[in-house]
């Protein structure tokens, strides 16, 4: 990547050019610290050519939300200039367009600083045809789906056997926030596993990666979710998707913010459905009264140092936090915050980073679904998460957020329906991430 800097008056222009990447963002990130904070007082415009970049990774864009929000708050104007379709899709998805005025070239942006502040960005129009096509599927999977009456409800926390076998709802959240529904989507259920992705994101953040992956590994087990099996010579826990390494995740939150752990799982989790959650006390209590297995998985990781010493508090994070209540319009808006590289679509909050989006969604396609997760990504193709009390939450990158409810459970722990609903939804609108109608990266339909 080239990065060059050039003054314009009180103005300043930096023109970046080929590939922000991993390795340039640092460099990048320097430049704009210098130009922002450099020279004594702040310029009075930061302008942005991109017309030459040809990729923008999640590192990059960081380096630029970094630079940006200084900006924003030292009352710099901020500009784009030069932007090419690839780059302005991009930016837009991570909500960071509209933090800039957009123009086609420098001296237009100049122009405006004298006469008036930044221009907003159009929103992303989506065509009613599609929106009717896309209800009218959903109708009909779910009316097929709903005569399967195979699987059991989950009985070993006793309080989810409570649960009614027939209520299955089935949604999609456009990265853009528009949501198509069916069945019993309002009804509640606990999130369970489907916490665990959530949870590590925020690990990935508040503990940084390289600690979070001594408590933890990467690797996909091809065991039940709750199964009591640390990878040999590590001692560490396959992966966060299973009991085991969402155990030590909590472990981590806990020994990182102590007793606010829980209450910040709770605000991210809600940030993420965009309405304020709530624990289910019912079944919060039942899982801590029963959860012997949990327990003993625990201490297992304590023997091999995986946890630290406050056992049971780290336990009754993750006791609380598979106890959240949602519906199943919550969880298509949490899927939709991850399609949407981790932007809420309807509030615009930034719930996690882009870079932990790409961890959480990678992490959930080889794991997300346990044992069948390999079988999932042959037929499904898009990360997922499953949750014992029936939800299930599956995401494709940048386009939608899916999620359904059915209680009943196959062998592993999956919902049946859950699982039946993605197969037919990935079919008929080519989801599956090496589906050749899957459009794919920016920086190839930049190469042309
Ligand atoms: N709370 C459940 C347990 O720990 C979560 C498991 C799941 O949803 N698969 O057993």
């Amino acid at each position: 990547m080239q990065c060059v800097s050039q003054q314009m008056g009180d103005a300043v222009l930096v023109s970046l050019s080929g590939r922000l990447d991993v390795e340039s963002a640092a460099a990048a990130q320097r430049m704009f610290a210098d130009v922002l904070t450099g020279g004594g007082s702040p310029p009075s415009m930061l302008m942005i050519n991109t017309a030459e970049l040809i990729f923008i990774s999640s590192t990059g864009i960081r380096s630029l939300l970094l630079a940006a929000k200084q900006a924003k708050s030292d009352g710099v104007c901020l500009a784009l200039v030069g932007l090419t379709p690839s780059i302005r899709e991009i930016l837009s998805l991570t909500g960071m367009l509209e933090m800039f005025g957009i123009y086609d070239s420098a001296g237009e942006a100049l122009q405006s600083l004298r006469q008036t502040t930044v221009a907003a960005a159009p929103s992303v129009e989506i065509r009613e045809i599609f929106g009717r096509e896309i209800q009218e599927s959903i109708r009909q999977i779910h009316r097929r789906v709903r005569s399967l009456g195979e699987g059991e409800v989950a009985s070993y926390i006793p309080e989810l056997s409570k649960a009614n076998p027939d209520h299955f709802g089935l949604c999609v959240v456009t990265a853009d926030g528009r949501l198509f529904m069916e069945g019993d989507c309002d009804q509640e259920f606990t999130i369970q596993s489907i916490s665990k992705p959530f949870t590590f994101g925020m690990a990935l953040e508040s503990c940084g990666r390289e600690r979070v992956n001594r408590h933890v590994g990467l690797e996909p087990s091809g065991d039940a979710f709750n199964s009591i099996e640390l990878q040999s010579g590590l001692n560490r826990p396959y992966n966060p998707m299973v009991n085991a390494g969402a155990i030590a995740v909590s472990a981590l939150l806990h020994a990182e913010h102590g007793d606010e752990a829980f209450s910040m799982v709770l605000e991210r989790l809600s940030a993420a459905a965009g309405r304020a959650l709530a624990v289910d006390e019912a079944v919060y209590a039942s899982e801590r009264q029963t959860g012997h297995r949990n327990r003993a998985i625990a201490h297992l990781l304590l023997n091999s140092g995986m946890v630290h010493e406050d056992v049971e508090q780290a336990l009754d994070v993750y006791f609380r936090q598979c106890s959240i209540l949602i519906t199943v319009r919550d969880l298509g808006m949490m899927a939709a915050t991850l399609a949407n590289i981790g932007r809420q679509p309807l509030t615009g909050q930034q719930v996690f980073q882009p870079e932990s989006v790409q961890s959480m969604l990678s992490i959930m396609l080889t794991c997300g679904m346990y044992d069948y997760s390999g079988e999932w990504t042959y037929r499904v193709g898009v990360p997922a998460k499953s949750g014992v009390a029936g939800g299930l939450m599956a995401v494709v990158n940048r386009q939608i957020g899916i999620a359904s409810y059915s209680p009943r459970l196959d062998a592993r722990g999956n919902s049946h329906r859950g699982i039946e609903s993605c197969k037919e939804l990935a079919q008929r609108f080519g989801l599956h991430a090496f589906d050749p109608l899957n459009a794919g990266s920016n920086f190839l339909k930049a190469l042309g």
